[in-house]
């Protein structure tokens, strides 16, 4: 259900939650062309804090660049709007949407159409709820990632998520919580909305960016692995191999960090939360809330 909160920012105004529309005749909608982001904002023991607001902010301008998009507002001011909208709804904790959408014209060329820029905020606890703690099930989905050639896989660019949302669907209709996705080479390479990790003779693995978005929470787990000598390495692994891994887990800014106990009906490990992904998981949720100095370079007061 989408949560009803006051206000949405729209092209440089505070709008009625419910006056924010779009028309049906909006291009965008027709052909998946938009971009976006999804950050988070947490409780810290210093009032709340978006993280890592700044990477969010590079990606989106990124992904607008990749679909040839310009966004009429700079980042400050999109940030700005961020903080307005967190105060007016007196929001401690939860999730960031900045969408970028065309409108304006009908047909496929992208030229003419307006650029709108609109951003919602709203509480949003644990994206895969109870598995957050006990671990998810997942499948291998029949759904591959789309080719780099044929698609803009490294930017949050909406038409991807068709991908994305077929694979979920494929998962939930099998009765699992998240589906991880091949590359066309039948690699592994991330899930509908999340990277993955692997755990093997205690060195973290993750596929490297060649098919995948580059996550923003990847990166602060690799960095915060790094920081407690965890060996990570970037590789490429097959099925097989993520079968046979002592730990998976994936991460992203909706997810966070949560275990992967079962994939494809196979028990991963012992079927619990392994041992490296609940130190890196506790050590997250510690960064995100302010809780380790080192990390506070990754919050945004609001
Ligand atoms: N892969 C895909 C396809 C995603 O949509 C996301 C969510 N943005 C991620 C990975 C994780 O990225 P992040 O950690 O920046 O949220």
């Amino acid at each position: 259900m989408v949560v009803h909160t006051k206000k949405i920012w729209v092209n440089g105004k505070f709008v009625d939650w419910k006056k924010a529309n779009v028309h049906i005749l909006t291009y965008s909608l027709h052909y998946g062309f938009a971009v976006f982001e999804g950050i988070r904002f947490y409780v810290t023991p210093n009032g709340h804090a978006v993280f890592r607001l700044d990477d969010h902010m590079e990606r989106l301008f990124f992904s607008a660049k990749a679909a040839k998009i310009k966004i009429p507002f700079s980042k400050e001011k999109l940030k700005k709007a961020i903080s307005g909208l967190i105060r007016i709804d007196k929001l401690k904790a939860g999730y960031i949407r900045p969408i970028v959408y065309l409108a304006g014209e009908m047909g496929l060329n992208p030229k003419g159409n307006k650029v709108h820029v609109a951003i919602a905020t709203w509480p949003w606890g644990a994206y895969l709820g109870k598995a957050l703690k006990e671990g998810a099930k997942a499948i291998i989905a029949k759904q591959r990632r789309p080719d780099k050639n044929a698609m803009p896989i490294n930017a949050k660019v909406s038409g991807n998520y068709v991908s994305s949302a077929l694979a979920k669907l494929e998962a939930i209709e099998k009765g699992y919580d998240e589906a991880i996705m091949l590359d066309k080479n039948g690699n592994v390479a991330e899930c509908t909305g999340e990277n993955v990790f692997i755990v093997k003779d205690n060195v973290l693995i993750t596929p490297p960016l060649d098919y995948i978005l580059s996550g923003i929470t990847r990166k602060s787990v690799m960095q915060i692995a790094k920081d407690s000598s965890i060996r990570v390495k970037e590789k490429f692994f097959t099925p097989p191999e993520l079968l046979k891994a002592d730990e998976v887990f994936i991460t992203g800014t909706a997810a966070e960090v949560t275990p992967v106990v079962a994939v494809n009906k196979k028990k991963i490990g012992n079927g619990k939360p392994g041992r490296i992904t609940l130190t890196l998981q506790h050590e997250f949720f510690k960064a995100v809330h302010g809780k380790n100095p080192k990390y506070r370079k990754w919050l945004t007061k609001v």
